[in-house]
C-alpha cells in the first residue's frame, strides 16, 4: 500500500450514486418518496445496514458544479415524468410550458455551400419550381406519430433538474452532492462486484501528482451503487471495460448536441410552446430544432453525428449558419444569447445497452442504452428506467434481499423489459441505419420502421467515427485531394485548426458577428452561461498515445471540441485546456486513431472532471 492508500478515507453508506441527470432525478424522487412514507413498523425492515439505527444512507454525487450545469433538453412527452408528478404545473418550472404546436420543415440550402446528393438537388429544385419553398423551407404537411411531442412539455432540463433536486433534498432521504466528480467504481477484479465508488483526488497537478493540499479522493463503500452518469460518463464505461458488453452490443452510433438559449426580439409573436424539428441544413446530415418557451425565450440547435463523414466538423459554426437560415432568422433577428450547452449524445439506442444489473450495481438513463433515436426522445426514458430501478430497490429492501446480479435483474431489469421504454426501444433499434449509407436513404428507413413498429427499415452497418473517416471521400467532387493536402498543411502551418479553412473554401460564408447572437466561439465560453474549472484537478482529457497523434492527419479532435478546448499543439500532440472544456464527450468518440492494444478504444481518454458550462439553462 503506498503512503496516498494511507491516507485515503472511506465512508459506508447504503446507496451511492453516480451523476444528477434525469435518470437519476427519477430514481431518487421514487426512491426518497418511498423512504419518507415508511411507516414506524416498515422502518425497521428499511433500516441503514452501513449505519445501523438510522434510514438508509443515499448520497448521490455530481460532477458539474450545480445539479442543472451537466445536462441538456427538451421537449418531451413526459409520460413517465407526468406518471410521478400527477399533479405537474409547468408553471412551477422556470422555461417550462406545454407544447403548443409542432412542424417538422425541410430547410432548403440559402448558401449553396452544404453537401448535398443529386437526390437532394432534385428535390429541391422540385420545391422551389412549384412555388412550395417559402422562405427557402418547405414546411412538411404532416408530422409522423412517432417524432410528434404535440401531448409534451417544452422545459429546459437545467432548470428541471434544479426542481427535482430541492425536491428530493427537501424529503431529507438523500443527499445530492454537486462538485463532486466520481473518478471509478471500486471493483473486485475476481468477482466483478461493485463495492462502492472512489471519488476523484483534489489537491493534484495536471498530471494527477500529488500538489499542494493534495486530499485522495474518498471510497464510498455501498451495498448498492447506482450508475447515471450519461453518455460519456467515465464510471459506466470503466464498468463496461471490465465487464464486456452483453453479445453483439456495441456504441458506435453518437451525435454531438450543440444549443443556444436566446432572448428573441420584442416583436416576436411566436407562442411558447411552439415547435419546429427540422432536417436538410446545415448540412443534410444535421438535425435541428427550434422551441420556444415562456417570456419570448427560445432554444435552438442541432446534431452533428458521427456518420457525417466531413472533417468540418465544428458544431459552433455550423449552429451559427443554422440560426441565419431565413426561415429561422426572421424570429432570431435582433435576438441575444443568453447561454448555450453542448453535450454527446449516445445514439445507439437498445443496441448500445450493457449489463444492466451486475452484482453490487445497476445502470439507469442514456448510459444504459434507454435513449431512443426513432422518436428523438431520451429525457423521458431516462427518468422512467430511474423511477423501475428505485421500484425494485424498495421491494429487495422491503425483503432485505441483497443487491445481487439475479436480485436486480428480478426488481429491476424485469420491470424495464415489461415497459414502454423497452418495447419502442427494439422498435428504434434498427431504424437509423440507412444513415450509414446515406441521408434520403436514412429518412426512408426511419420512416418505414415508424410506420411498422420497426419491422421494416432501411439496412446499413453502423460504423464508429474512426472506422468511417479511413474509407470516407471527402468532397472528392468539389476539392481534389490535392488542395485538400495543401489546405491541411496550410492550417498547419498556422497552426490553426481545419474546419475553417475548409468551410471557407466549399464557399460558406463568413458568419456576420453581431456581438448579441452572433459571436465568436472564444466569446460564447465568456458570456451567459461561462465555463469555470476548479482548480486542483488533474486534466480529465488525456491523449493516451502522443506517437499516435504525431502521424494522425485528420485531428479531428481539434475541429469538433465544443469549447476549443483542444487546440494544434506543439510536436503534432494537441493542446488541452480545462478552462474551456465543457465536458461534451465528442473528443473521444471523433479521435480517428484506434489504441494498438485490441482494445478497440481511441487514443483520447475522458476522464472524470470537475467544472465545465455554468448554466442551468440547457
Ligand atoms: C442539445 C441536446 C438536446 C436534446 N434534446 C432533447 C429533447 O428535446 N428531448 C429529449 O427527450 N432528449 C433530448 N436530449 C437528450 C437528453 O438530454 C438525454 O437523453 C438525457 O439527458 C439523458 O439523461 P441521463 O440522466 O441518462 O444522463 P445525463 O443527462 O447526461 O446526466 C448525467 C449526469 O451525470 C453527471 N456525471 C457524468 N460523469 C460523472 C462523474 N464521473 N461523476 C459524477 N457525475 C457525473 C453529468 O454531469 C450529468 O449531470 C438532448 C440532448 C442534447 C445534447
Ligand atoms: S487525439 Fe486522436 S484525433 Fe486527436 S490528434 Fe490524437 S490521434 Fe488524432
Ligand atoms: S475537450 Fe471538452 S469541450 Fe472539447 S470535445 Fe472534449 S469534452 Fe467537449
Amino acid at each position: 500500500m503506498d503512503s496516498t492508500e494511507n491516507e485515503r478515507q472511506s465512508m459506508d453508506v447504503d446507496i451511492a450514486c453516480v451523476g444528477f441527470g434525469p435518470a437519476m432525478g427519477g430514481f431518487l424522487t421514487t426512491l426518497s418518496r418511498a423512504l419518507a412514507a415508511t411507516n414506524p413498523e416498515a422502518a425497521a425492515a428499511l433500516q441503514s445496514r452501513a449505519m445501523p439505527g438510522m434510514p438508509p444512507q443515499v448520497i448521490c454525487y455530481e460532477r458539474a458544479d450545480d445539479m442543472g450545469f451537466g445536462v441538456s433538453g427538451v421537449v418531451t412527452r413526459a409520460r413517465g415524468i407526468r406518471a410521478s408528478f400527477p399533479d405537474f404545473d409547468p408553471a412551477q418550472i422556470p422555461m417550462c410550458t406545454p407544447v403548443q404546436s409542432e412542424k417538422l420543415v425541410y430547410l432548403l440550402d440559402p448558401n449553396g455551400a452544404s453537401q448535398r446528393s443529386l437526390a437532394l438537388r432534385l428535390a429541391d429544385k422540385m420545391l422551389r419550381t412549384c412555388g412550395l419553398a417559402r422562405l427557402k423551407a418547405y414546411e412538411v404537411p404532416y408530422c409522423p406519430a412517432f417524432l410528434h411531442k404535440n401531448d409534451g412539455l417544452v422545459m429546459s432540463l437545467g432548470q428541471f433538474n434544479q426542481w427535482v433536486g430541492a425536491n428530493v433534498l427537501a424529503s431529507g432521504a438523500v443527499q445530492v452532492w454537486p462538485s463532486t466528480p466520481v473518478a471509478m467504481p471500486l471493483i473486485e477484479s475476481d468477482s466483478k462486484h461493485v463495492t462502492g465508488v472512489r471519488l476523484a483526488d483534489q489537491g493534484v497537478d495536471k498530471q494527477g501528482n500529488p500538489d499542494a493540499g493534495f486530499m485522495p479522493g474518498m471510497d464510498i463503500r455501498a451495498a448498492l451503487t447506482v450508475i447515471g452518469d450519461g453518455p460519456v460518463g467515465p464510471v459506466g464505461r470503466q464498468i463496461d471495460e471490465q465487464c464486456g458488453m452483453p453479445p453483439g452490443h456495441a456504441r458506435e452510433e453518437w451525435a454531438v448536441g450543440m444549443k443556444f438559449v436566446v432572448d428573441l426580439r420584442e416583436d416576436v409573436d411566436l407562442e411558447p410552446g411552439t415547435v419546429f424539428h427540422t432536417f436538410g441544413y446545415p448540412e443534410p446530415e444535421i438535425f435541428g430544432f427550434f422551441y420556444v418557451h415562456p417570456d419570448r425565450v427560445a432554444s435552438v440547435g442541432i446534431f452533428v453525428p458521427s456518420w457525417f463523414d466531413s472533417p468540418a466538423r465544428t458544431a459552433y459554426r455550423y449552429l451559427q449558419h443554422y440560426i441565419l437560415h431565413p426561415y429561422l432568422w426572421r424570429y432570431l433577428e435582433g435576438g441575444k444569447l443568453r447561454s448555450w450547452g453542448a453535450k454527446s449524445l449516445q445514439e445507439s439506442g437498445k443496441r448500445g445497452e450493457p449489463w444492466l444489473a451486475g452484482d453490487g450495481y445497476a445502470r439507469i438513463g442514456e448510459g444504459s442504452g434507454s435513449t431512443n433515436v426513432l422518436t428523438g426522445s431520451g429525457v423521458d426514458e431516462a427518468w422512467t428506467t430511474g423511477v423501475q430501478l428505485a421500484e425494485g430497490v424498495i421491494e429487495l429492501l422491503q425483503a432485505d434481499k441483497p443487491f445481487t446480479k439475479e436480485n436486480l435483474e428480478a426488481a429491476y431489469v424485469s420491470r424495464r423489459r415489461a415497459s414502454w421504454v423497452e418495447k419502442e426501444g427494439l422498435i428504434a433499434e434498427k431504424s437509423r441505419d440507412g444513415f450509414q449509407k446515406g441521408v434520403v436513404t436514412g429518412m426512408i428507413g426511419m420512416a418505414l420502421a415508424g410506420l411498422t413498429g420497426g419491422k421494416l427499415f432501411a439496412p446499413g452497418k453502423p460504423e464508429p467515427t474512426h472506422v468511417r473517416m479511413r474509407h470516407a471521400r471527402h468532397y472528392a467532387d468539389r476539392i481534389s485531394s490535392t488542395e485538400m493536402d495543401r489546405l491541411r498543411a496550410d492550417c498547419k502551418t498556422r497552426n490553426v485548426p481545419f474546419h475553417d479553412a475548409l468551410m471557407d473554401r466549399l464557399g460558406w460564408p463568413a458568419v456576420p458577428m453581431d456581438g448579441q447572437l452572433l459571436v465568436s466561439h472564444q466569446d460564447a465560453l465568456l458570456m451567459g452561461g461561462k465555463v469555470q474549472a476548479a482548480a486542483g484537478y488533474a486534466d480529465h482529457v488525456v491523449f493516451l498515445e502522443p506517437k499516435l497523434c504525431e502521424k494522425c492527419g485528420a485531428k479531428l479532435c481539434i475541429d469538433i471540441c465544443s469549447g476549443q478546448a483542444i487546440t494544434p499543439g506543439e510536436n503534432g500532440t494537441p493542446a488541452f485546456d480545462r478552462e474551456k472544456c465543457i465536458h461534451c464527450g465528442a473528443c473521444i468518440w471523433n479521435c480517428t486513431q484506434e489504441l494498438q492494444d485490441g482494445s478497440k478504444r481511441t487514443n483520447i481518454e475522458f476522464r472524470a472532471g470537475s467544472g465545465g458550462l455554468h448554466s442551468s439553462e440547457n
